[in-house]
């Protein structure tokens, strides 16, 4: 049995590294464990790239209060450590009038929230701002933008090590067992069997986090469920200078245009449900044309490409209601605890920094 004697952070996607990153800042000694042979290979290599401004999420929700940090604390970070990054803004467009109640609403629930600039706007002011696009009204988020999602967890890696945490790839936990000792973390490593014991374990192994969890007992641990989501890339220019959304739809923001830092644009990802971890590329492009062409008429449905799909860890199943960021402690007495960090999907980039600060204070506080 290896004696590791401070944090196991589970999973090397984005949330781990950050959460690692907090914690061998802080002082702690970190083990970060991931399974495959790479960092952030997992849901965090296949997202919209964007730095939400935090306008989706009701107000008493962990999504609300880690996006708007999360997005303080991104751009600064990113600034400060040469990250790619830009902020576009973003319009949320409404085709119809019927649908300019619900920006209203995102306005004042982002403006309540803190987030800066939120701006409602008319048909004709859309058009003014952006010539291409087409819509009864629009809402103007100014502080959204655009993140070199690599780069990011290169820099959380970077800061990890430089702060003395071990990132160990190749590694998966299949169990997690608590004892009077410390939590045993069974599992393999380059192919060998794995027996560790820590007291403290950050579980934030995306979709295999659940089952962790579960084995473990855990509250609130249901899932994951899988909502994909497409992406095509566009060959072209397309003549607009921010990110574009429609309203959102049920487990999703919608098919938008965004762009990553060289410009090259890329419409999606639609919602589609599967029963496993499943990444085939199985979009309707009609539909999707249809989709888009309700803000940007001018699409030539032919240049759409095909590019990848991103997969959401939902913690509910299609048709239940949104669900909040899954915080899950479990406190085994002495200084043995657990936290469970299920269900990260969007806004989870974004928020990535303010999970990690959480989780520092959580475990300044003492979580055991
Ligand atoms: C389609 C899509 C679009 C998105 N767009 C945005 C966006 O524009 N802005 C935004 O803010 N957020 C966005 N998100 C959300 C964001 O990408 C996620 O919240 C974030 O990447 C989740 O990171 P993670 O570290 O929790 O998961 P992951 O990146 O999956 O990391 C978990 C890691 O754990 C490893 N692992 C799994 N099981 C084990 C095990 N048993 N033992 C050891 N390691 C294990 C995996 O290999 C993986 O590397 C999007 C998500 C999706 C799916």
């Amino acid at each position: 049995m290896i004696e590791h004697d401070g944090t196991v952070v589970l999973g090397g996607g984005v949330v781990g590294l950050a959460c690692a990153r907090a914690l061998a800042q802080a002082g702690e000694p970190v083990l970060l464990l991931e399974a495959e042979p790479a960092l952030g290979q997992g849901i965090s290599s296949r997202s919209s790239e964007v730095i939400h401004a935090g306008l989706y999420y009701p107000e008493d929700t962990l999504k609300a209060a880690l996006c708007c940090r999360g997005r303080e604390l991104l751009y600064a970070y990113c600034a400060a450590r040469g990250v790619g990054h830009r902020k576009l803004g973003k319009l949320v467009v409404a085709a119809d009038a019927s649908g300019e109640g619900a920006l209203e609403t995102l306005r004042d629930r982002g403006t309540r929230l803190g987030v800066p600039g939120l701006a409602c706007l008319t048909g004709a002011e859309l058009k003014r701002l952006a010539p291409a696009l087409t819509g009864a009204a629009a809402l103007w988020s100014p502080e959204t933008g655009i993140v070199d999602s690599h780069g990011l967890l290169q820099a959380l890696a970077g800061d990890a090590a430089a702060a003395g945490a071990e990132l160990i790839n190749h590694t998966t936990v299949v169990r997690l067992e608590a004892e009077a000792r410390g939590l045993v973390l069974l599992g393999t490593s380059a192919g060998e069997p794995l027996a560790l014991r820590a007291p403290r374990v950050v579980n934030a192994a995306g979709f295999g986090a659940f089952a962790l969890a579960q084995g473990l007992g855990a509250a609130d641990a249901a899932g994951p469920f899988y909502a994909a989501g497409h992406y095509f890339s566009y060959s072209g220019q397309v003549p607009v200078d921010h990110l574009v959304y429609p309203l959102p739809e049920a487990g999703g923001l919608g098919i938008h245009l965004t762009f990553d830092l060289a410009g090259q644009a890329r419409f999606g990802p639609d919602v589609c449900w599967r029963a496993a971890e499943d990444y085939g590329f199985r979009a309707d492009r009609a539909r999707f044309a249809e989709a888009i062409q309700s803000y940007f008429p001018g699409l030539e449905p032919a240049r759409l490409q095909p590019a990848y799909v991103g997969l959401r860890p939902k913690r509910g199943a299609q048709g239940a209601a949104a669900a909040d960021f899954g915080w899950v402690e479990q406190a085994f007495g002495g200084e043995t605890g657990v936290l469970h960090l299920l269900g990260i999907e969007s806004p989870g980039l974004t928020s990535a920094l303010a999970l990690g600060e959480r989780v520092a204070a959580r475990w300044e506080a003492g979580l055991a």
